[in-house]
C-alpha cells in the first residue's frame, strides 16, 4: 500500500517515494539542551515517532538521525542575543558542558517515558565543529559568504529561490522590513560562524579560518544531516516554527553548497498551545513530563492525548483533556484484557469474523497511510473493540503505531504496595530517592528511578513520595 504524506515544500499531500527501495533516511531536529523539554516540544517528537512507526509498519527500514544542539542557538533567531547554553549555564551554576550533558540525559529519559523509539544516530553539534567549518569553507569558495565585525554570514540574495519552504518572497522580505540588520547585507542573511566577544571569554569556542568563535545554529543540522544521511535524503522534520528560519536556512546552505535538494519531504508538527499562547521554554506556561507525573498522570496518557489530534492541527492543552485521556487509556487497557486471542477465535471456526478482522486491518493501514490519520485509526480500533471484532493480537499489532505499551499492560499483574514485600535494598533506594526529590536533585532521583525500574518495579511519584507497584 502506498503511503501519503503532507510535504511542506509543495504544500500538498504526496505519495511517498523513498530514494532507496524500502529504506528511509530521516533527520529530525533535536533539542537545545539548556533546559528540560516542555510537553510542547515533546508533541513534535511524538509526531515524528508516529511517522517513523507508520513507515516501519509499511515495511520501510529507517535510518533516523537526531542532533543535540549544545552550542550556537541564540535567544533571538535573528543572530543576536545570548547563546542559550551560556545563558543556561549562568542560571544553573553549571558549566555549559555539564548543562548539555545533564539535559541531554533528561531528554532521553523523556523519550523513554513516552515510548518514543530512539534514533539510530545521536549527534552533538560540539562533536562536529570540523564538519561545520568545512561546509562554511565550501560556501565561501562558491561566493555565498561575507564577513562582518561579528561573524561570517550567508548572503541570501545570491539564491534565486531563498525562502521557498516558507513561501517567503525575497523582495518583500528585503524591502520594507524594519529589522535592525546591523552589518548584514540583507535582513534574511544569517550567521554561519560567530566571533567570540572581544572582552568576554566564552566557555564554548573554537579556532577557525575566520577567527575564534562558534558555529551558527543552522549550519550544524546541514553539516550533520549530510554527514550521516548523504547530500539528499528522504524526510526532514521539526516543529512548524522551524519553517521560516531554521529549515529555510538549512535548505539555503546545503543547496548552495551541493546543488542538490537537502531533503525530498519536509514535514512539520503543529504547536501545542497553552490558552492562546504557544508553550515556550521561558515563561510560566512551562509544563514538563515531571509536572504530569507529580499530578499522577502517566506520560503515556499524554501520548494518548496527542494521538487524538492530527499532527498538522494546533492543540490547546488542558488538564481536563489530559485527565480524560488518562481515563480513556485505562479503559483501553481494560478492554484489551477482555479481547479474545486469535486461537480462541479460530477454535470457533469463525471464518466471518476472520474476514471482518482483515477488513479492519486494511482500513487501519489506509488511515495511517493517509498523512498519519491516527485519530481515525483510533476511532476504528475503539469501535472494533466495543463490537468484539478484533483479536488481542491484532490490537497489539496496531499498538506498534500507537506505542501505548498495551502488551506490557496485558502482561502486568498489578499489586498495590501494601501487598508487596519490598526487600531492604529496594526500600533503601526509595528512601534515597525521596531525599533526592526533596533536595530537587532530579538527576539523582532519575538515576534511582531507573534502578528501581530495572529491578522490576513501576515507580509512581505521589504527594506522599515514591510508591512502587510490580
Ligand atoms: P528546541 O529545543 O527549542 O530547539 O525545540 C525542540 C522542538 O520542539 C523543535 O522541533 C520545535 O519546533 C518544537 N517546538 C517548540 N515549541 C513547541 C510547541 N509549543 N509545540 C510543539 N512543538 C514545539
Ligand atoms: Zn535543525
Amino acid at each position: 500500500m502506498s503511503i501519503y504524506l503532507f510535504n511542506t515544500l509543495s504544500r500538498r499531500i504526496e505519495e511517498f517515494k523513498s530514494i532507496k527501495k524500502n529504506k528511509v533516511g530521516l533527520y529530525t531536529c533535536g533539542p537545545t539542551v539548556y533546559n528540560h523539554a516542555h510537553i510542547g516540544n515533546l508533541r513534535t517528537y511524538v509526531f515524528e515517532d508516529v511517522l517513523k512507526r507508520s513507515l516501519q509498519y509499511n515495511d520501510f527500514k529507517i535510518k533516523h538521525v537526531m542532533n543535540i544542539t549544545d552550542v550556537g542557538h541564540l535567544t533571538d533567531d535573528a543572530d543576536t542575543g545570548e547563546d542559550k547554553m551560556e545563558k543556561g549555564s549562568a542560571r544553573e551554576g553549571k558549566t555549559a558542558w555539564e548543562l548539555a550533558e545533564f539535559y541531554t540525559h533528561e531528554f532521553r529519559l523523556d523519550l523513554e517515558r513516552l515510548n518514543i523509539i530512539e534514533p539510530a544516530i545521536w549527534c552533538r553539534a560540539t562533536d562536529h565543529i570540523k564538519d561545520q567549518i568545512n561546509l562554511i569553507k565550501k560556501l565561501e569558495k562558491k561566493g555565498f559568504t561575507y564577513a562582518t565585525s561579528d561573524g561570517v554570514y550567508f548572503d541570501t540574495s545570491k539564491l534565486k529561490d531563498y525562502g521557498k519552504l516558507a513561501n517567503l518572497q525575497n523582495q518583500e522580505l528585503r524591502a520594507g522590513v524594519r529589522v535592525d540588520v546591523g552589518d548584514k547585507k540583507n535582513t534574511t542573511d544569517f550567521a554561519l560562524w560567530k566571533f567570540s566577544p572581544k572582552l568576554q571569554k566564552r566557555q564554548m569556542e573554537w579556532k577557525s579560518p575566520w577567527g575564534v568563535g562558534f558555529p551558527g545554529w543552522h549550519i550544524e543540522c546541514s553539516a550533520m544531516a549530510t554527514k550521516y544521511l548523504g547530500k539528499t535524503f528522504d524526510i526532514h522534520c521539526g516543529g512548524v516554527d522551524h519553517i521560516p528560519v531554521h529549515h529555510t536556512n538549512e535548505i539555503a546552505q546545503s543547496e548552495a553548497a551541493y546543488d542538490e535538494p537537502l531533503a525530498n519531504y519536509w514535514m512539520h508538527g503543529e504547536f501545542l498551545l497553552m490558552g492562546s499562547d504557544k508553550m515556550a521554554k521561558s515563561g510560566d506556561n512551562f509544563v514538563t513530563l515531571r509536572t504530569l507525573t507529580e499530578k499522577e498522570i502517566s506520560p503515556l496518557a499524554y501520548r494518548f492525548l496527542l494521538l487524538q489530534t492530527h499532527y498538522r492541527k494546533q492543540l490547546t492543552f488542558s488538564w481536563e483533556a489530559l485527565n480524560a485521556a488518562q481515563t480513556g487509556l485505562t479503559h483501553l487497557y481494560n478492554a484489551a484484557k477482555k479481547l479474545k486471542t486469535k486461537k480462541e477465535i479460530l477454535s470457533n471456526i469463525d471464518q466471518k469474523k476472520n474476514d471482518e478482522e482483515n477488513e479492519i486491518k486494511n482500513k487501519f493501514k489506509e488511515f495511517i497511510s493517509d498523512d498519519l490519520n491516527i485519530s481515525s485509526a483510533l476511532g476504528l480500533v475503539w469501535d472494533a473493540i466495543k463490537n468484539d471484532k478484533i483479536s488481542r493480537e491484532t490490537l497489539l499489532e496496531f499498538d506498534q503505531i500507537f506505542g501505548l505499551k498495551i502488551k506490557e499492560e496485558l502482561e502486568k499483574k498489578p499489586e498495590p504496595i501494601s501487598e508487596l514485600i519490598i526487600p531492604k535494598e529496594i526500600a533503601d533506594l526509595v528512601t534515597k530517592r525521596d531525599e533526592a526529590r526533596q533536595n530537587k536533585e532530579w538527576n539523582i532521583s532519575d538515576e534511582l528511578r531507573l534502578k528501581l525500574e530495572a529491578a522490576g518495579y513501576k515507580v509512581l511519584d505521589t504527594k506522599d513520595g515514591t510508591q512502587l507497584t510490580k
